[in-house]
Order: structure tokens, then sequence, then C-alpha cells
């Protein structure tokens, strides 16, 4: 398997990690699966080399990554306040995982802006914000921040197989990041998850947690949104909006449209779809998916505060959600003919 990083920055690495030091890992505002698992993967993976660590996130994750052992443990910021900031005014060493640059912890980032503790990188998106982080380990375009986690620690050890207690965290980040083994798979990848079944995890189970855990709103909220599909077959866009009312009816969860943003990619001849919702902070959040070569990164970054990867990106808009509707219908001529030539 190519070594993602060289020998002398794993070394690096390996020089940084004592049993003494207080570490903390962090991941971006509304973890995801990736998120999540690279987090709790990399805890366990430190803990059983008898080193300690507390993972801290911004906000609220979903519940269907609540089953995953070692996330009861998890603080998050915006409940504990105090408690993540005493822990962290105490790290020497802070892991980051699954994000580029500190604003995409919102309060937590500034924060964490002002702390002294060296800043390890873990992630996989597009514009590192070098001057954030003491040391990066970033690939694009490898499938997640989960199969980077696994390729470090092999890397470490020189083993294929982890324990199971970090193989079903890897595979639920890997599987969820990409989109159940529709995007960013090379045959590496399908290599590393044939270690991690081997790793001794019941895939089906974890298949099932993930994407059989509907609640029955939520299962109600998926149809609505299909039933709120706008097409723009000029464009060969689609695109679904929601205000808080509409999801308040619904006894929306946080997390409860995860993926919702990759149907209208189903529509024959869709090549973009936008999922915009108003968020409870009061700004507009959009999910942005596409397929072939148009990037959505570069979209939310022009316009939408954002980015993430070429396929897969999230942004935010300040103005209402009617507006932030019209502004986006408002640019679409700008991308027309790239929309026209993605393939599918
Ligand atoms: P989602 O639509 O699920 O919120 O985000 C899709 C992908 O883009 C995820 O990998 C997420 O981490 C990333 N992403 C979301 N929002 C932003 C953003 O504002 N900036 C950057 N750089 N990445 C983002
Ligand atoms: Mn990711």
């Amino acid at each position: 398997m190519t070594q993602l990083f060289s020998k002398t920055k794993i070394k690096e690495l390996l020089g940084l990690l004592n049993a003494g030091s207080n570490i903390a890992i962090v991941t971006h505002v509304n973890p995801d699966g990736d998120a999540i698992g690279s987090a709790i993967a990399w805890s366990n993976f430190l803990k059983e080399k008898g080193i300690s660590s507390t993972i801290i996130v911004p906000n609220h994750f979903p519940d269907f990554l609540k089953w995953i052992k070692g996330s009861e443990d998890i603080l998050v910021h915006f409940n504990q306040k105090d408690r993540c900031e005493r822990i962290l005014k105490q790290s020497d060493l802070l892991f980051c995982c699954d994000f580029n640059r500190l604003s995409r912890l919102d309060a937590l980032g500034e924060f964490i802006e002002t702390l002294d503790a060296k800043k390890v990188l873990i992630d996989h998106h597009i514009g590192v914000e070098e001057k954030d982080f003491s040391m990066v380990f970033s690939k694009v375009p490898i499938s997640s921040t989960c199969e980077i986690v696994y390729r470090i620690i092999r890397q470490i050890t020189g083993k294929k197989h982890v324990s199971p207690q970090i193989a079903e965290p890897l595979y639920a980040g890997i599987m969820t990041d990409t989109g159940a083994y529709t995007h960013s798979c090379s045959p590496e990848l399908f290599r590393i998850v044939a270690d991690l079944m081997e790793s001794g995890i019941s895939r089906e189970k974890i298949h099932s947690e993930v994407y059989s855990s509907f609640s029955v709103n939520r299962m109600r909220l998926m149809g609505y949104c299909i039933n709120r599909i706008e097409v723009l077959p000029e464009y060969r866009t689609a695109y679904i909006s929601l205000t808080r009312e509409e999801l308040e009816k619904f006894q929306f969860e946080p997390g409860d449209t995860e993926g919702f943003v990759n149907i209208p990619l189903n529509i024959r001849d869709v090549v973009l779809s936008v999922f915009f919702t108003e968020s409870r902070e009061g700004f507009i959040k959009l999910s942005l998916r596409s397929v072939g070569e148009f990037s959505v990164d570069g979209m939310s970054r022009k316009y939408f505060n954002g980015g993430g990867h070429r396929n897969a990106s999230g942004g935010k808009s300040f103005v209402s959600l009617d507006e932030t509707v019209s502004f986006f219908k408002s640019i679409l001529p700008e991308f027309k003919d790239e929309l026209a030539a993605a393939e599918n």
C-alpha cells in the first residue's frame, strides 16, 4: 500500500505522543460520520498505546452515530462550554479531525485559536489553512479522514489489521463519507475496507445502525423533501429549500436531513443538487452536491462562504431563505456551460 506520509513525518508524530500529555481531539461543527468515526478511532488507537484523550465537538451530532462505542464520552462544547474550555486549556496536544481551518469550528475554533497547544491536523478537504496548524496530515482526494487515520495507524504499526474498537468507527466514517461506496472509492480503499472487515466487525450491523434507524418523523420529512424538489432542467440542477417552520413540523432533530441532498441527483440528467435550510442560529445552511467534473467547492467558496470537496460542499448565507434561493438561481447562468459539460 502506498505510504501517504514520509517516515520522518510519522516519526515526528510519534515524538509528540507520550503518555503524560494532555490530549484533546476536536472535529468540525455539525460532526458527521467521518468526523465522529475518525475522532473515536484515533482516540481508541491512542488508548491502546496507553495514552488517554478527550474528544470535544462544537455541537450536537446525529443520533444515528450514537451506537458507536466511545461516542457516549464525547463532550459537546455548545452544552458544556466551561468544562470543554478547561480541558482544552490544559491540553498540550490537539488533534483536529476532518476539517481544514479552525473557522469550521465556529465559537470553539475561536477559542482554540488562542491556545498554545500543538495542533495536528488529520483531514482530506481542499484548501488547508496551514497557519491554523502545527503539523498537517492531509491528502486530497482520499475518500475520508477515516481512511487517512487508518493509513497513519498502519504506517505506525506496520500491520493491516486493527482492533474492532478502531475498525468499527473507521468503517462507519468511510461508509458515510463515500455515500455507502458510491464516490471517492479507489481500489486501495476497498483493500482497506477488506482489512477492516477482517478485523472483526459486522458490516451489516454498522449499515443497519446508520441507514436503517430512521424515526417515523425523519422518514416523513424525507417524503416531504422529495415532494419539495425543484428542478431547473436548463441548468441540470435541482434544489430543496426548507424553512425552520417546516422542519419543526417534523420535530426535526440534528442529523435528520443528513444525506437528503443526494436524493435529487437520482433524477436523470441532474448534476447539481443544493439543499437550503434555515439553521437554528439564523443563517441559511447550504449543502451542495455534484457529479462529475462540476465543482461545488468552487461555487461555494465563491458565493456561499464555504467549500469542502469537489462533489460535496457546505456553505452559509446571511440573507433570508427566499433571497438565498433567488441569488442561487441568479448565479446559475455563469455555470451553465460547465453544468452542460458535466458527465453523469
Ligand atoms: P455538508 O453538506 O454535509 O454540510 O458538507 C459537505 C462536505 O463539505 C463535508 O465534508 C463538510 O465537512 C464540508 N463542508 C461543509 N461546510 C463547509 C465549509 O463551510 N467550509 C469547508 N471548507 N468545508 C465545508
Ligand atoms: Mn470527511
